[in-house]
């Protein structure tokens, strides 16, 4: 079952699924947008499209959330 990504919340780009040893994060497809620089925090792809798509990326250097 595919997993329906909302575009960046950044840049209005597509986001995309990442995914690597078990962990999941969704980010824009476009490398120089702060929205592609997302750490791999989800244990499922469900819950990586699930935070993408409310517009809570969260960054790999800090942990924080950005607000909007
Ligand atoms: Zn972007």
């Amino acid at each position: 079952m595919p997993i329906k990504l909302l575009p960046c919340p950044f840049c209005g780009r597509p986001g995309q699924m990442k995914t690597s040893q078990g962990w999941s994060a969704a980010s824009c497809t476009d490398v120089g947008c702060c929205g592609h620089q997302i750490a791999l925090t989800h244990q499922s792809e469900g819950s990586a499209a699930a935070a993408w798509n409310h517009r809570m990326p969260v960054h790999a250097e800090t942990g924080t959330k950005t607000a909007a």
